[in-house]
Parts: structure tokens; sequence; C-alpha cells
């Protein structure tokens, strides 16, 4: 039996070297395509459990144990002989869900423990022996593991720090483990960069002039335009300064140079029009919801598969 202890000395490591950087990125990338993860801020409790019931990667057990020495905030035993893991959490350093900046130090630490699993430091040991230095530089390979998991650096760049705890709270890890990212990518000036008006609900940068509700998802705007993160929501459709489609959404014809409302080929309105007819303002070509009243726009209705961008990753590749 191998096992790691996860313990709370709160130091940086050393920066890991690079061909190790580069084959911690590589497994970072399958691990993310293989658990399907789309979306952050990620919730490592919920991952490990989930995990642990698909039994992927050999983790079948996952417990929260009391009597583990007060500074150790998890350990991960291996046995050799099955090829199956155990994650041992401290009940006197889990604090769940995560509140305070101190309690989402345990979705590192669950980071971090994945991070050796996924790395496979322990079946490597098993194998050749280990030794301090080993150990050590394993240490610092799955915090930077978890760090890139739960901080990618193309996600740092796109959220508004408001302050360092705000963001470190939507991202779901302590304060410090973000100020150590940042400082890691050499990117402490982000803290202190200029804010992008967004919708606090789905991170939405494009506003009309006069938006009431976010063009978006809705959400009420007058108190709800200081958000984290910051997401350009592409268009569905192209369209002129009069807010007319250039091509339609529904046929895919060239209608630029048509006059009337409508379609000629298939009837469909040339403008995004919001469903609520009381209201049937011509919405820009982002908007997926009604700028003025928040229901959703004829265009939205009219898409099959609503280009509704969730996330960063759809627009851009991450990069870590
Ligand atoms: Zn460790
Ligand atoms: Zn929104
Ligand atoms: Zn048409
Ligand atoms: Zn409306």
């Amino acid at each position: 039996m191998n096992s790691f202890l996860a313990l709370r000395s709160g130091k940086m490591h050393p920066p890991v070297p690079d061909y190790r950087s580069e084959y911690i990125n590589l497994k970072l990338k399958q691990f993310i395509r293989q658990g399907n993860i789309k979306t952050w801020p990620l919730d490592c409790v919920e991952m490990i459990c989930k995990m642990k019931k698909t039994g992927e990667y050999g983790i079948q057990v996952v417990k929260v144990v009391r009597g583990l020495p007060d500074k150790l905030d998890a350990s991960t035993h291996y046995d050799k002989k099955t090829g199956h893991y155990a994650v041992l959490i401290n009940r006197s350093r889990f604090s769940y869900p995560f509140q305070k900046s101190s309690d989402r130090r345990l979705n590192f630490t669950l980071a971090h423990e994945i991070g050796h699993i996924v790395l496979e430091h322990l079946i490597l040991n098993c194998k050749s022996g280990s030794n301090d230095k080993l150990k050590y530089m394993d240490e610092a390979e799955a915090d930077e593991f978890a760090a890139r998991l739960l901080m990618p650096r193309e996600l740092l760049c796109s959220l508004n720090y408001y302050s360092v705890s705000q963001a470190a709270a939507w991202l779901n890890v302590s304060n410090s483990a973000l100020i150590c990212r940042l400082n890691r990518l050499n990117r402490l000036d982000l803290i202190t960069s200029r804010k992008v008006e967004s919708c606090t609900r789905c991170g939405n940068i494009r506003f009309s002039a006069f938006a009431e509700y976010c063009g978006i998802c809705g959400h009420y705007l007058p108190e709800g335009r200081k958000g984290i993160r910051r997401i350009y929501y592409p268009d569905m459709v192209s369209m002129d300064s009069k807010k007319r489609s250039l091509v339609c959404i529904n046929c895919h014809t060239n209608i630029a140079n048509i006059s009337g409302e409508y379609c000629p080929y298939c009837g469909t309105c040339i403008f995004n029009l919001c469903i609520n007819e009381a209201c049937s303002y011509a919405n820009p070509a982002y908007a997926r919801s009604c700028e003025m009243c928040g229901k959703p726009t004829g265009y939205q209705k009219k898409l099959t598969s609503p280009c509704i961008v969730t996330n960063i990753a759809d627009i851009q590749p991450f990069i870590w």
C-alpha cells in the first residue's frame, strides 16, 4: 500500500520542469475530455463522488474520516494488488458546501488528490520506489494539476476582479490559491485591470444602450451588471444597422436587398422580435431574450439548436 498525504503547508512549490509541465497538460486535457467537463467553476466533492460511482481511475473509496492528524487535509492510498484507490478526507478539515475562503481549500485539496491519481504518482512509486526529493516533486505536480484544473488561464483572464475574494468565491478556491495561481502565471495585474460590465447571471457583456434585461438570459439588469464572468455571446444572424437580418435565420437565403418585413421565400420575420406581443421590441442579433421585457425572442424560438454559449470553452480552446 502506497499513500500520499495532503498537508497544509501553505507554501508555494517550485515550478515543475517544462517536460513535466507538458505531461500535466496532456493528462489534464484527457481528464477533462473523459469527464466531459465543460463548465466552471468546478466542485471536486461532486467530481470525486462521481468518479467513485463510475469507478473511473480505480477510485473505489471516498470517505470522510475522524481521527486523522489535524495537519492532514486528506490522504490517498493505492493498493497495487487491486489497482484501487481510496481517498480519505479529514473530518476536522471538512466543510461543505464551501462558504468561507478557508472551506474552499478542500476543493483544491481534492483536486490535488485527483492530480496524484491522474498523474499516476502512486503507481510509479510502487514500481520504482520513492525518495523525499521525488515525493516533493510529486507534491508540486499535484498542486500544479489542481491549480490548472480549477483555474484555467483563459478563464482567469475572462473574469472581473471586483475583489480577489469575490473572484475566488466564484471559482470555488481559497483567496490564497487564486493569488498563488495568478502569481505563477505572472498575471497579478489582472486584479487591478479594467472591469467590463457583465450580467451577474450569465456573464453576457453585450447590452444595448437602453437594455432593461439581459439579452441572453433575460435577467433584470438594474442590479445585475457587475458579474464576475465575461462572455461574448455571438450573433445568431448578421444584421444591418437597422436590425434587419441580411440572411434569413430560417431558410438561410440572402435577403439583404428585399423590401418588407418578411423573408419572401419562407415568410420568416426579418426582425428579431420579442415573442411577447404587447412588447414586440426588435432586438439585436445576439439577443436570445428581449432586452426590454426579458421574454424569449422570436429568433431564439426559431433556432432548432439554440446557439447559446454557456461556456467560454465553446468559444475558444483553453490554454493552461
Ligand atoms: Zn499530495
Ligand atoms: Zn444574463
Ligand atoms: Zn426565409
Ligand atoms: Zn419584449
